[in-house]
């Protein structure tokens, strides 16, 4: 459970001028193989999505949470600043790439068998098209890899998000030798600053709406929407859909936030003690991961990391 004082985000990924990928196999090395993990299965929960949407921010309470596991009160003091993976960017410019935490989490299984949770942070565009193929590569590669995957997107769960997931999917699934029903295990789509309440209510009870209206197969529906929706069906074990609140104007707004809770909006902080232990309940079948059909450890993830890597390089 203790992490050390150096813990950290660090780049595993990263993509260069020239659109080429590279993967860090040193630093990915040294956070697979973290003594605490070898030989545990594993758990890797990952973020996805457009910049500057609130994902990192998302995280760092992904973060409080693990840390805090056994304490009720997980979500911290309602004045301390907000810290792990950064989340302003502010006017830098934005890298492309994977983070991933340094450390593994220790959590235990509700049959007492300790599992290694891993969180990563992923940076895309998704609005320009001269950056499809990084994109596809992104976040096909964070599909393959993790068992829980977060679809970070603003608003609304919209038609082109779908084509996206689709077409990302797909590219993930040419990764992969054989073609595997099921190949991915958890999406889920968290739609962020949703503002029908009064349509569907915040949580997975309201987005589930969303989603079974977004999925639904119409009559006389152009035919590739259809195969956008049954080969989500195909592809993932498990899809669900949450709807977050707008976190309040001192968040978007105030440049000197700086995260602490008693500037951020009731709501927003009431479906964050929702949506937050829902997503690392250790009972899902889809926490722990898996690749053709096994639960694999973190060693061996670094194994597919590379020659997922090789695959799409080639
Ligand atoms: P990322 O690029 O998706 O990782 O976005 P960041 O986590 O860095 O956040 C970008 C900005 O969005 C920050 O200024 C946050 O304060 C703000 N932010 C965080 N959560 C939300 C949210 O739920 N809605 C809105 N509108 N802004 C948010
Ligand atoms: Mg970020």
């Amino acid at each position: 459970m203790e992490q050390t004082s150096s813990a950290g985000p660090v780049q595993i990924v990263s993509i260069t001028e020239d659109h080429k990928f590279v993967l860090d196999e040193k630093k990915l090395k040294q956070i697979l193989f973290n003594k605490r993990a070898i030989g545990k299965k594993i758990g890797l929960v990952s973020i996805a999505g457009d910049f500057r949407k609130g994902k990192s921010f998302m995280l760092d309470f992904f973060l409080r949470y693990l840390r805090a596991k056994e304490h009720k009160d997980w979500i911290g003091n309602e004045n301390e600043p907000l810290r792990g993976f950064d989340w302003r960017g502010g006017a830098t410019r934005h890298t492309t790439g994977m983070l991933m935490w340094s450390e593994p989490f220790l959590l235990s299984l509700p049959n007492g068998e300790e599992i290694a949770v891993f969180l990563m942070d992923t940076q895309g565009t998704f609005d320009s098209n001269s950056t499809v193929f990084e994109n596809a590569f992104i976040f096909a590669l964070t599909l393959l890899v993790s068992s829980v995957t977060v679809y970070n997107i603003m608003h609304n769960l919209q038609e082109d998000n779908l084509q996206h997931l689709s077409f990302f999917a797909e590219y993930g699934v040419l990764a992969i030798d054989a073609y595997h029903t099921s190949p991915f295990q958890q999406l889920t789509f968290l739609v962020r600053d949703w503002q029908f309440e009064y349509e569907s209510a915040y949580g997975f009870e309201g987005g589930e709406d969303i989603l079974s209206d977004r999925l639904k197969i119409r009559e006389n529906q152009h035919r590739d929407l259809e195969l956008v929706r049954s080969r989500l069906r195909q592809c993932f074990r498990k899809v669900n859909c949450f709807l977050m609140p707008h976190p309040g104007l001192k968040v978007t707004n105030r440049k000197d936030f700086d995260g602490r809770l008693s500037d951020i909006e009731d709501d927003f902080k009431k479906q964050l003690k929702v949506l937050i232990p829902e997503l690392f309940r250790l009972d899902n079948e889809n926490f722990i991961k898996e690749i053709n059909g096994e639960q694999i450890t973190s060693t061996d993830l670094f194994e597919y990391f590379r020659s997922y890597c090789a695959v799409f390089a080639s």
